[in-house]
């Protein structure tokens, strides 16, 4: 072999080292994650209405969900509590307002999930409650732009935090609000430490998800938490990460199957996002 044609073999015999490489990744992934997962988009497992309607079966299990971010927010299969995700670890709000660490293997009928980048961050202060602190959000919100969806977390001292989760539910199950009216949970904390992590959904969202924001709450040391109704900040540091994808996850069992997902829900939908229920 002269010089020219060794150097051709070598060169040949690397190009196909690296196609029977790529052939063998894409064996191993078996068809689940082809791709690396696109940081800044988000990830949804079901519709909010199909939860709505009742469907809490679990079809996506927690270690896939952490496949598809470190961040997010959620319910577990027979809505077994709040969903919490954050740096990478999912958390359970149980009915008492503890925390528990959750198992890979538990299974979630409706969830969000990202990867949290920080795109910008902003101090707050002394603000009242709820209201406010939408306030602060939608204004950044509308300077933005309100067609894409934001990941936010405020990390801070918090004066209330007035949460709620639910007990496990076991089929044949009913529509959430009615659910609620006997499994909802309320609680409050004062003076604690810890983070608000919250997702924004643009308006257009109104017939897969709840407009708006939704907030959860974590503490510091991850012993307590819940979906946050109502919620007064000390201080704290409010971090923003803009989200520009959304990849969609559907039950292909069940009954998500055959429901009508064309009704409005939304008045049900605003009942159980924010009212605290009798208890
Ligand atoms: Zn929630």
């Amino acid at each position: 072999m002269t010089k020219k044609e060794s150097r051709f073999v070598a060169i040949a015999f690397a190009l196909l080292s690296m196609a029977f490489c790529a052939c063998r990744a894409n064996a191993q992934s078996g068809g689940q994650v082809a791709e690396k997962p696109d940081r800044d988009a988000l990830y949804q497992v079901s519709a909010l209405q199909a939860l709505t309607l009742g469907d809490y079966y679990g079809s996506v299990s927690v270690g896939e969900l952490k496949r598809r971010g470190d961040f997010g927010l959620g319910t577990f299969d027979g809505i077994n509590g709040e969903l919490i995700m954050l740096d990478g670890v999912v958390y359970r709000a149980v009915a008492d307002g503890s925390v528990e660490v959750v198992p890979d293997d538990e299974t979630v009928p409706f969830a969000n999930a990202s990867f949290f980048d920080v795109d910008e961050k902003q101090s707050v202060k002394d603000v009242p409650d709820f209201n406010a602190l939408r306030a602060i959000l939608d204004e950044r919100t509308a300077a933005l732009g309100r067609n894409r969806f934001y990941l936010i977390r405020l990390d801070g001292t918090f004066r209330r935090v007035k949460a709620r989760s639910e007990v496990k539910q076991s089929p044949p199950y009913e529509p959430l609000a009615k659910t609620m009216e006997r499994a909802q949970t309320v609680f409050e904390f004062e003076n604690i430490a810890g983070s608000a992590i919250g997702l924004y959904c643009p308006p257009y969202m109104n017939m897969l998800n709840a407009p708006g924001w939704h907030l959860h709450f974590i503490s510091e040391d991850r012993t307590k938490g819940g979906h946050a109704l109502e919620l007064s900040v000390e201080s704290g540091e409010l971090t923003w990460d803009y989200t520009d994808g959304f990849f969609m996850r559907l039950p292909n069992e069940g009954p998500f199957v055959d429901f009508d997902l064309t009704v409005d829900q939304s008045e049900d939908i605003e009942k159980v996002e924010t009212k605290a229920g009798e208890r």
